[in-house]
């Protein structure tokens, strides 16, 4: 069934929980996300980035995951991740997607207010949520390594002016920067748990954790404790699905089409994201 990005928050919030949001560029991170909410019962954010246009359109998939998400067992959300344009967003909830992120992080501040009030009124006419994001955090949402960036003090969200974006955008959470990056970790992350308290505090609305693969179970509790509860997933889920493939080759190298891939991929997303929810969410089953 669809829920709202507010009910999801709110679940995490009264169960100290951080709700997965996992990209599914694919049918088989789709399916695989899908059955692990189902099994655990807990509600679960499926999400489609711009930068993974490539791989399926959101024409293409977004029907997919909104049919797959209304006759599920699993409260799910369907979101549009990184959406690089209002244009885009918009082309997510002309689908039905109901929340987006608007990434204006990369821009001056002012133009990043701008940009993510208009994606917040544009949402008003779709009853959709939106996540909005202040802070640089390194990396790319496509997986590739994040080339340094870790620790560096200036990247970090400032409270001050992530309770002035809030209370003036409107947005239903925020995505800060307090020290996890996108994709495969090169170094060991520095993160500032205090800063995660205090934007919490500032700000009032639930924090969102991007560059959420890779962390060990204890900084996850650590951070969702805090007030993270929304926590981005996709490069560690993925790369699972590769090196299940490459197995399949190894162990059977006359394979000679390319579907019997997915089967072991799929596989091994749904174990990945099994262990993951074990840890993000108390009420896990
Ligand atoms: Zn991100």
């Amino acid at each position: 069934m669809l829920i709202t990005l507010k009910e999801a928050l709110e679940y995490g919030e009264s169960t100290t929980s951080g709700i997965a949001a996992v990209n599914t560029p694919t049918l088989e991170m789709l399916t695989a996300a899908i059955a692990v909410a189902e099994k655990h019962e807990v509600p679960l954010i499926l999400q489609h980035a711009e930068v993974h246009e490539p791989v399926n359109t959101i024409e293409n998939i977004g029907p997919a995951m909104l049919e797959l998400a209304k006759r599920s067992s699993a409260p799910l959300v369907v979101h549009v991740d990184h959406g690089e344009s209002v244009d885009y967003v918009r082309r997510g909830f002309e689908i039905g997607f109901n929340s987006a992120m608007i990434d204006g992080s990369r821009l001056p501040f002012e133009e990043n207010l701008r940009v993510t009030k208009e994606t917040v009124e544009l949402a008003q006419n779709y009853g959709a949520g939106v996540e909005g994001e202040l802070g640089v955090m390194p990396g790319r949402e496509d997986g590739k390594d994040s080339d340094g960036g870790v620790g560096d003090e200036s990247l970090y969200t400032d409270p001050e002016l992530a309770a002035q974006f809030v209370a003036e955008t409107g947005v239903t959470a925020l995505a800060c920067s307090f020290g996890t990056v996108h994709g495969l970790y090169k170094a060991t992350p520095k993160l500032k748990y205090d800063l995660i308290t205090t934007l919490r505090e500032r700000t009032g609305v639930p924090i969102v954790m991007h560059g959420g693969s890779g962390l060990s179970n204890e900084e996850y509790r650590e951070c969702i404790a805090r007030g993270v509860q929304k926590i981005n997933y996709y490069t560690y889920a993925d790369k699972a699905a590769l090196e299940a493939a490459k197995q399949l080759l190894v162990d059977e190298p006359d394979t000679y089409v390319y579907s019997p891939l997915t089967v072991p991929a799929r596989k091994a997303v749904e174990e990945n994201l099994d262990a993951l929810v074990r840890v993000l969410y108390t009420r896990a089953n």
